[in-house]
Order: structure tokens, then C-alpha cells, then sequence
């Protein structure tokens, strides 16, 4: 069975580098914690809105401590771009806070030396971490093997057939068990290009989809009016 998913994830990675090309990747990983500031800002918002909230962050921000005397409203005010901002000012603040109190600095390298699920345990006990943030920071900071799952991916694995699962930490858990080598950041960022692009949550469309013989959705869309349409710009590979 776990082969069986294995082969099936290299499949659908190859098809779909076949169709959208490898995708590009900052030569310097950026660090970890920028990454999850920007994950946060991410949440329930298009990729232009979030890099817009994070460059005005950085802007009035040249050093992440400063955080630690601003008050919640002010980091609110400037993120409010893109949307959530109570939420996602709160969890920022307190993400600094609580990691500065441990570490003494405002650092994630003792990552380093912890195995990936160790990783993510250690990151969600942060206040407002969840695993979808935990996992980014492991694939787009760390370079660790690791498939995060958002609505997208949880939507297009589902429906391929990789895994059932209802809920997308319970999809992220089995997908990632066993995950073929050196291929999560081609296959989390392809698939999410797809989920946007074709495999849309309504109505996929299933006739342009390079996955069409493989996907094992019993409901596929073939309806001529339904249209793909092209979005390229990707907020976590953009961060630095
Ligand atoms: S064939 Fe249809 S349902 Fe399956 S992945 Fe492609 S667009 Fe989605």
C-alpha cells in the first residue's frame, strides 16, 4: 500500500513537472523565522495581498525583536491587506514573543537538529501554529522533504486517489508518511498550481488536466464552457 502511494506521488510529480516545468526555488533558503511570518500572513488570502502585508511588516520592522514592544493594533494596522488581521496579528506577536522568551533570540536553528515530526511538534506548540505553517517553514526555509497541505493540495490528492482523508491535517499526516525522496517541493508546488489552475474546487476541468488518466475522481468535469486560466506568482518561494 505504501508503495502504491509512493509510485502513484512520483507519477503525478512527473506528469505534472511534464506540464508546468520544475519550479523555481530561491538559491538562499530564507529564515525560518520570516517563513512563518509570512505563512501566517498567507492564511484565507491571495499570494499579492499576503507579500504585500509582509513587505509593509518589513518595512516598519528592520528588526523582528521590535515587535516585542508593539503593541497588536500596530502590527494589525499594517497587515491589514491581507485580512484576518486580528488573528494574524496575535499569532505573530505571540509567535515572537513566546520564541524569544524560550531561545533568548529570535531563532529557529535548533531546528536543526530535531527529525521532522519533532520539527512540526515543536512548532505547533506555539499559539496559532498550525501544522499547514509548521510544514511550510520545514519545506521552504529548511529544505526538509515535506509535502504541506492547504486547501488545494488536500482537494487534488483526495480527488486523485492518494489518499481519503476528510480533513487536510489528516491528509498531510498520511501523505507524508514514507514520502519519496527530494520531490515534496515540486510535487506541494505543481499540485497547488493545479488546484488553482484546473482542478478548481466547483468545477475541475478535467478535459485539459495532466492528470486525466490517472485520477481516480468519480466526479470529473468535462463541460467545454469550464476554462483553465493561468496563475504563476508563488508567495513562499518569493520570500527572502
Ligand atoms: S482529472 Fe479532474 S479531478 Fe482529477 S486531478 Fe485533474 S482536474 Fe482534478
Amino acid at each position: 500500500m505504501i508503495k502504491e502511494k509512493q509510485d502513484l506521488i512520483i507519477k503525478v510529480n512527473e506528469l505534472l513537472i511534464n506540464r508546468f516545468g520544475i519550479p523555481p526555488r530561491n538559491k538562499k533558503l530564507p529564515d525560518p523565522v520570516e517563513m512563518l511570518i509570512a505563512t501566517i500572513l498567507s492564511q484565507n488570502t491571495n499570494d499579492r495581498n499576503s507579500y504585500q502585508a509582509y513587505q509593509n511588516l518589513k518595512k516598519k520592522f528592520s528588526d523582528w525583536t521590535e515587535i516585542l514592544k508593539t503593541p497588536v493594533g500596530v502590527i494589525e494596522k499594517e497587515i491589514k491587506v491581507a485580512g484576518l488581521g486580528k488573528q494574524k496579528s496575535k499569532a505573530i506577536k505571540n509567535f515572537v514573543k513566546q520564541l524569544y522568551e524560550k531561545e533568548g533570540k529570535l531563532s529557529l536553528k535548533y531546528l536543526d537538529n530535531f527529525l521532522s515530526d519533532e520539527a512540526i511538534k515543536d512548532l505547533t506548540s506555539f499559539k496559532g501554529v498550525g501544522v499547514k505553517t509548521a510544514s511550510c517553514v520545514l519545506l521552504f526555509a529548511m529544505d526538509r522533504n515535506i509535502c504541506p497541505v492547504d486547501t488545494h493540495v488536500h482537494r487534488t490528492v483526495n480527488r486523485i486517489g492518494i489518499v481519503n482523508a476528510g480533513a487536510p491535517d489528516k491528509t498531510f499526516f498520511l501523505l507524508n508518511e514514507n514520502f519519496p525522496e527530494k520531490k515534496a517541493h515540486s510535487f506541494h508546488t505543481n499540485l497547488i498550481r493545479l488546484g488553482r489552475e484546473i482542478c478548481k474546487p466547483q468545477k475541475p476541468v478535467c478535459a485539459v488536466c495532466p492528470l486525466e488518466k490517472i485520477c481516480g475522481f468519480e466526479d470529473k468535469n468535462y463541460d467545454s464552457k469550464s476554462s483553465s486560466k493561468e496563475i504563476s506568482f508563488m508567495l513562499l518561494d518569493n520570500i527572502q
